[in-house]
C-alpha cells in the first residue's frame, strides 16, 4: 500500500531529527572529552609546578652551601697567606725536587733577593751554609734546631738563627723541608760591642795609671836634657843629647796618644748634627786632598744624635786622614766620599767613608782596629782604635769593606735620636 504524503513527511522529519540528535550527541561527547582532558592536563601541570619548585629550592640550598664552603676555604687560605706574609722571621719551603715552593717577604729581604718569585732550585738561590743545612735535613729526615750560620759578602757579614724541619704528608712520606730563619746580626753585633766596651774600659783603667807615670818620667828626662847646654859640651857629645831629646819627645807623643786612647771615655753629650760633624771634618782636610789632585764630597741624608761632638769629629777626621794617606802612599789622587743614609724604621744613620786608594789587604782586616797596628813607617796605629772606641761608646758599630771605587770603605752605623 502506497504511503500517504503525510506519512512521507513524518518519515523525513523523523530522519532529520535523528540526524540532528546524533550530531548534537557527538558534539556533546567531544565537549565532555575535551573538558576532561583539560582538567587532567591542569592537574598534571600543578604536579609539575610543585616538583620544579622543590627542585629549585634544593638547588639553591646546595648553591648556598657551596658558597659558604668556598668562602671558608678562601678565608683560611687568606689567613695562612697573611700569616706567611706578616711573619717577621724568614720562611722557606722547598720540595724534594729542590724547588723553592714558598719564600715569604721577610725571608726575601733578609736574603737580599728582590721581589721576583724565586721559583728556582734552592742550591742556586741560597748561600752555601743555608742550602747545606736543608740538604742535611732532607738527608737525615731529622730537624735541625736553632743553628747559627754566618753569611758573608764583600760588604758585611750577617748572622742567622736557622731551624730546618722535614715536611711529611699524612702517609708519613717525606715531601720537602721547611726552614725558619731570623736575623741575629744586630744582637750579635750588640754583644760584640758590649764585650769591646768592657775590654776597652778594662784596658783603660789598667794602663792609664802606668802610662801616666811613664809620661811623668819622660817629662823629667826630657826636662834634664833641655837643661844641658849644648854649647858647653864637647862637639862629639852633642848628638847624644840631641838624640835623647828627640827620642823622649817622640815617646811622650806616643804615650800621650795612648793615654788619649786608653783614658776611660767620658762623653760630653749634646745634640749633634752628623752632617755638620762630617762637613767640618771634611773642611779640615779638603786643602790637602785638592793639593794631591783629588776631591772630597759629603752627600746623602744624615741625622742627629745625642753625643760628643768633639770626639765624633775626631773619629771622622781620623778616617779621612787615613784615606788621604793611603792614596798618597800609593801615589793615587784621593777621591774621598762620605755618604750617608737614614733608616727611619731602625732609627739609625749608616755612614760610609769611601776612598779610591789601594784598599785593605784581607790579612790586615782583622787587625785594623787593634791599638798599635800600623803599616806606616811613622804611624801610631792608634787612629782606628780610637775611631772604634768613639763609635762604640756612641752605641754604634764600625766595619771595613771595599768601596765602589775599589778602595777602602769604612761603614759606620749610629743610633739617632727621634
Ligand atoms: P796609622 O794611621 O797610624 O797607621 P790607624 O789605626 O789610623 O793607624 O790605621 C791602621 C792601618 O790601617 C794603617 O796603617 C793602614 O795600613 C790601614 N788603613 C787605615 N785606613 C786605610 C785606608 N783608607 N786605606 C788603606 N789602608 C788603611
Ligand atoms: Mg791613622
Amino acid at each position: 500500500m502506497p504511503l500517504s504524503k503525510s506519512a512521507y513527511a513524518l518519515l523525513g522529519l523523523t530522519a532529520i531529527v535523528a540526524v540532528l540528535v546524533s550530531v548534537i550527541a557527538f558534539a556533546l561527547l567531544r565537549f565532555i572529552a575535551a573538558a576532561r582532558a583539560t582538567r587532567q592536563r591542569s592537574r598534571e601541570g600543578g604536579d609539575m609546578a610543585l616538583l620544579s619548585l622543590a627542585l629549585q629550592e634544593a638547588v639553591s640550598k646546595l648553591k648556598s652551601q657551596e658558597r659558604a664552603t668556598a668562602a671558608r676555604a678562601d678565608a683560611s687560605e687568606r689567613l695562612s697567606g697573611e700569616i706567611i706574609t706578616s711573619l717577621t722571621a724568614g720562611l722557606l719551603v722547598v720540595g724534594l725536587d729542590a724547588e723553592i715552593r714558598i719564600l715569604n717577604p721577610a725571608g726575601r729581604r733578609m736574603l737580599g733577593l728582590g721581589e721576583a718569585p724565586p721559583l728556582d732550585n734552592y742550591h742556586r738561590v741560597l748561600a752555601d751554609p743555608l742550602s747545606q743545612m736543608i740538604d742535611e735535613c732532607l738527608a737525615t729526615r731529622a730537624a735541625i734546631l736553632r743553628r747559627t750560620v754566618t753569611l758573608e759578602d764583600a760588604r758585611s757579614a750577617m748572622h742567622f738563627g736557622v731551624t730546618v724541619s722535614p715536611l711529611f704528608d699524612d702517609r708519613a712520606e717525606l715531601h720537602g723541608a721547611i726552614c725558619l730563619f731570623s736575623d741575629l746580626t744586630a744582637v750579635m753585633d750588640l754583644e760584640e760591642q758590649l764585650r769591646l766596651k768592657d775590654s776597652l774600659a778594662a784596658v783603660g783603667e789598667l794602663t792609664a795609671g802606668i802610662a801616666h807615670e811613664f809620661r811623668n818620667g819622660l817629662a823629667t828626662i826630657h826636662g834634664y836634657s833641655k837643661l844641658i847646654d849644648l854649647q858647653a859640651l864637647p862637639e862629639s857629645y852633642r848628638p847624644y843629647v840631641e838624640g835623647i831629646r828627640a827620642e823622649t819627645s817622640s815617646l811622650t807623643q806616643v804615650v800621650t796618644n795612648f793615654l788619649n786612647f786608653a783614658r776611660p771615655a767620658q762623653l760630653t753629650l749634646t745634640r749633634v748634627d752628623l752632617r755638620a760633624v762630617c762637613e767640618r771634618a771634611a773642611e779640615e782636610i779638603r786643602a790637602d786632598v785638592r793639593a794631591l789632585g783629588g776631591d772630597l764630597d759629603v752627600r746623602g741624608q744624615f741625622g742627629a744624635l745625642e753625643g760628643d761632638e768633639v770626639l765624633l769629629r775626631q773619629a771622622f777626621s781620623n778616617l779621612l786622614r787615613n784615606a788621604v794617606e793611603a792614596c798618597a802612599e800609593a801615589s793615587m789622587a784621593p777621591v774621598v766620599v762620605i755618604e750617608s743614609e737614614v733608616l727611619p724604621a731602625l732609627q739609625i744613620s749608616r755612614i760610609s767613608v769611601n776612598d779610591s786608594g789601594p784598599g785593605i789587604v784581607p790579612a790586615a782586616r782583622d787587625r785594623l782596629f787593634r791599638p798599635f797596628f800600623t803599616t806606616k813607617r811613622t804611624g801610631t796605629g792608634l787612629g782606628l782604635a780610637l775611631v772604634q772606641k768613639i763609635i762604640v761608646f756612641h752605641n754604634g758599630r764600625i766595619s771595613v769593606g771595599t768601596s765602589p771605587q775599589g778602595g777602602a770603605s769604612f761603614q759606620i752605623t749610629l743610633p739617632l735620636v727621634p
